[in-house]
């Protein structure tokens, strides 16, 4: 792969001029043309930073788009406080090796209110999907619009959201989608905490307190090693969390991955899923901050 000088991408603010560039860029790249795709919310960090990364090395085109979505946010969220610094992400987006980002109005979106629902069962059932009632609803009309708009080969997800990633690669096996999802792992910063456009809320005391997620989350390898099953691995990390007088759990879970649903049987995890993967996930308040964060953990098959 040839080495990129970075420049700045083109900003492109509706979805005639995005269908016209990636139209002009396959036309000329020809058989060699592949396009990813990095969909954000913006106020992006290195997390965003590191999607952005993959996609430029792994593709001829990076398309990175910045959308507040409004569909994707409930009536007592916090869509109109959301960060937005434009500038900002521009700079990041030409330092990681976007070529076009993608920056449409809410009206160009959503000219009129999308009649057509994408409700992706089953994997939707619990965490932000039973805390967050229609979140993911939003989250896959607004991944398929611009899955349609910009018809990438590869799009990147983080699995800071792992939930968002089985929802989205869920609905793209289901519907066809032609595109490969690329999970890509959480970015965190020095101390653990897992990098998030939200975490400019937090004051200090917050930001402080806000490590017992992640550092309890790492206990959790060790604790299955110990022989806890789900019900007393939930338990135990829940203790950990609420170490912190600021911590206000919203939900402690541990699932299978990417089906999430609760382990069939109580026996301790290493053996009930053996040959399987589990998620450990919290959804956790700090004054009105909700931070979310996981672990996935691999189980080797077991040898009789
Ligand atoms: P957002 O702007 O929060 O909607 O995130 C856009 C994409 O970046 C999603 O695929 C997120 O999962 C991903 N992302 C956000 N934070 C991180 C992180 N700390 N590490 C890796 N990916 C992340």
């Amino acid at each position: 792969m040839t080495a990129k000088i970075t420049s700045a991408p083109t900003v492109i603010r509706t979805i005639a001029q995005m269908r016209e560039a990636i139209r002009a860029y396959r036309k000329e790249a020809g058989a060699a043309a592949s396009v990813g795709m990095v969909p954000t919310m913006g106020f992006l960090h290195e997390g965003h930073a590191s999607l952005i990364g993959k996609s430029s090395q792994e593709n001829g085109l990076t398309v990175l788009s910045i959308f507040v979505n409004p569909l994707q946010f409930g009536p007592n969220e916090d869509f109109e406080r959301y960060p937005r610094d434009e500038a900002g992400d521009l700079a990041v987006a030409a330092r990681a090796g976007a070529d076009l980002v993608f920056l449409p109005s809410v009206a160009e979106m959503y000219p009129i209110p999308a009649a057509t629902q994408v409700t992706v069962s089953g994997v939707t059932e619990r965490l932000c999907g039973a805390s967050r009632p229609g979140h993911f609803d939003g989250v896959g009309i607004v991944v398929t619009k611009l899955f349609n708009i910009v018809q990438p080969d590869r799009a990147y997800f983080g699995l800071k959201d792992a939930q968002q990633v089985a929802v989205v690669e869920r609905m793209v096996a289901d519907f066809n989608q032609p595109v490969a999802i690329v999970p890509c792992p959480i970015v965190r910063e020095a101390d653990g905490l897992a990098m998030s456009s939200r975490n400019v809320y937090l004051s200090a005391d917050e930001r402080r307190e806000a490590l017992v997620i992640s550092g309890t989350l790492a206990k959790a390898p060790a604790w299955i090693e110990s022989g806890m099953n789900a019900s007393q691995l939930t338990a135990a990390v829940k203790e950990g969390i609420t170490a912190s007088p600021l911590a206000d759990i919203d939900y402690v879970e541990v699932l299978t991955y990417p089906g999430l649903q609760p382990p069939a049987s109580d026996a301790a995890l290493s053996e009930s899923e053996s040959g399987g993967r589990i998620i450990v996930a919290a959804a956790v308040r700090f004054g009105r901050t909700r931070l979310i964060d996981n672990i996935l953990i691999s189980f080797p098959e077991a040898h009789s």
